[in-house]
Formats: C-alpha cells, structure tokens, sequence
C-alpha cells in the first residue's frame, strides 16, 4: 500500500524548492525570489497573487523555461530546470507549456485571422494544414469562439483576443497552462469568461493551469490560491465545499505555509498590532503554538 506522502509526491507536477533568482544590472543585485517553495498537483487549476514586485512573474517565466533561477531546485514533470541542456529547454518550451501574457498583442499575430494565429503553432512544429484547420477549430469552440474563426485581433473585444491566446498556448497540446495576468486588462465579464475557458479547458484536456493575477475574486474561481510576498509563497488559501450549516456553501480556508526549514510568515498587521519586531517568544501550547511579543529586552538587547 502507497501512503498518502507517496501519493502525493507521485500526483506532483510542479516541485519548486528554496528557489532563488537574483537579477544582476551593474554593480546592483535584485533579489526576485528569495527561498520560494511551492508545489502543484498535476491538474490543479491554481492561482499566484502578490503584490506588484513579490516575483510572480519571475517565477512564471521559471516555470515557463523563459528565465534560469539563480539557486534552488525546481522540477516539471520530473524534468528538473536547473541542469537542463539549452537543447532539452527549447523542446521543453515547445511540448509542455503554454503560455498567455497580460498584453494581448503579444500573444497574437495582428495581420491573421483567430483560426490562423492558433494553426502557427501547429504548423511549425509540423502538422499538416488539413490536421491544424481541425485542431485550431476545435479549440476555437472550446473556447467559445467557433463564429469568430476569421475574425483578426483588432475585430475582437479584448476578452476574446485573450481566448484566442489561450487556444493559441493549448495549439499543440501541452500539459501545462501558464498564464501572467491575462484578464489584467479586461472588464468583468471579459475576465468571467476567461476563467470560464480555464476551467472548461481542465475539465476537457485535464491541462495543469497556473494563473498569476490581481483579481481579488479569484478564490472562488480556482481550487487553490497561493499568495507570494517579498519572493518567498506566504498564504494559501482553499475551496471547499461545507455541508457545516444544513446546505452545502462555498467556504475557503486560509493557511500561513511553512516552509521546509520550519519558517513562515506572521502577517504584518498582526506583528504591528502587538509591536513584534527582532524577536518574539514561541510557546507550545495545548494543541497550538503561541507568539508573544518580547516585553523584557525592548530595544533591541543583544
Ligand atoms: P511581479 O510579477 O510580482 O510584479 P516580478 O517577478 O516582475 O514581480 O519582479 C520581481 C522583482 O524582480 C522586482 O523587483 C523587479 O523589479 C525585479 N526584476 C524582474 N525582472 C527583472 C529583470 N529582467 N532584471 C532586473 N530586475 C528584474
Ligand atoms: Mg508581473
């Protein structure tokens, strides 16, 4: 009999452990992410949020196989980032991740119709024109776009052009989804529909999706949001369903993660609140560990 540990390490897609990515411009050295670890099960539909600067997109372009990390480790699918060949990489970039940008423009050729940007793809990497006519059609319904086939970008809402982007990154089938806020620039109802398309998309090819974004409602669309703060993952929050209260609601749990070494994050207002700053006394108690405040050496007593 497996244990659930092995379960889950075998259900593991994503595995990104003490990960680090210093960007270096002259002398000045920035520190992207700074000790991250996440995990992410293969088709989970999950979130990023983080406040502008926390290394989202940094870690996205990781993932991706855009960016090298400085440090750490960070595996896909068993492929591990760090010590694949350039060679592996472009094959890596090409079969397993799709990826979707915040600004439509980049993802879409302007000058084609919605039908011919999703068939590039398909044709580069050297479907005939017949099978890529089939497949680009059949994506262009999923994503609820099957009377729009030859429409180009600029006759689109912006919402639609990021649903042609999507079917643009799923073109030659990856397993993987990763998109940098891609309703950033839309209204409501463009972004409902967006999130529509992930989930449809989950449910039909069971593609892994991992959405960065600053949507504040994203909780309730997505199974799983984890929260980046100063370049390490901070909160997590889930959806569940609750049977607590007769019938059944939607209900989310917030967790503080606590990483490999044992550290995690107390949330800032708390430490504010109760004047914690250098240090702070840890108790065991019954079933729960406290924090309290240092009360004795106040100005920072060595
Ligand atoms: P987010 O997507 O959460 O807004 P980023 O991952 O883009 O954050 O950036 C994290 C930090 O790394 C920021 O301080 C940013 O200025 C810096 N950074 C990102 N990309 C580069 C780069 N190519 N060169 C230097 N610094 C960068
Ligand atoms: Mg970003």
């Amino acid at each position: 009999m497996t244990s659930p540990s092995d379960r889950d390490l075998a259900s593991l897609y994503i595995r990104c452990e003490d990960l680090f990515k210093i960007y270096k411009i002259a002398d000045l050295e920035v520190v992207a992410l700074r000790g991250l670890d996440l995990k992410i099960r293969r088709g989970e539909v999950m979130a990023i949020v983080g406040a502008s600067g926390s290394g989202k997109s940094t870690l996205l372009n990781i993932l991706a196989g855009l960016d090298q990390p400085s440090a750490g480790r960070a595996f896909v699918d068993g492929k591990d980032l760090l010590t694949m060949s350039p060679k592996d990489m472009v094959t890596y970039r090409r079969k397993q991740v799709g990826f979707v940008w915040q600004q439509t423009g980049r993802n879409l050729v302007p000058y084609l119709g919605a039908v011919q940007n999703v068939e590039i793809p398909m044709i580069l990497d050297g479907a005939s024109a017949s099978e890529a006519r089939r497949r680009a059609t059949e994506l262009l319904e999923v994503v609820q776009l099957g009377h729009r086939l030859h429409h180009r970008p600029e006759q689109l809402s912006g919402g639609e052009q990021q649903r042609v982007s999507i079917a643009v990154a799923l073109a030659n089938n990856p397993p993987l989804l990763l998109a940098d806020e891609p309703t950033g620039e839309l209204d409501t109802i463009g972004a409902d529909l967006v999130y529509e398309t992930f989930t449809e998309l989950n449910n039909r090819y069971g593609v892994t999706i991992v959405i960065v974004t600053h949507d504040p409602d994203i909780a309730s669309r997505v199974d799983r949001v984890v929260a980046i703060r100063d370049g390490r993952t901070s909160t997590e929050i889930f959806r569940r369903i609750s049977h607590d209260r007769g019938k059944p609601e939607v209900v989310h749990d917030e967790y503080v993660l606590v990483d490999t070494a044992g550290r995690l994050q107390i949330p800032r207002e708390f430490l504010e609140k109760l004047s914690i700053r250098e240090r702070a006394k840890i108790l065991l108690g019954e079933g729960h560990v406290e924090v309290l405040p240092d009360t004795i050496h106040r100005h920072g007593g060595v």
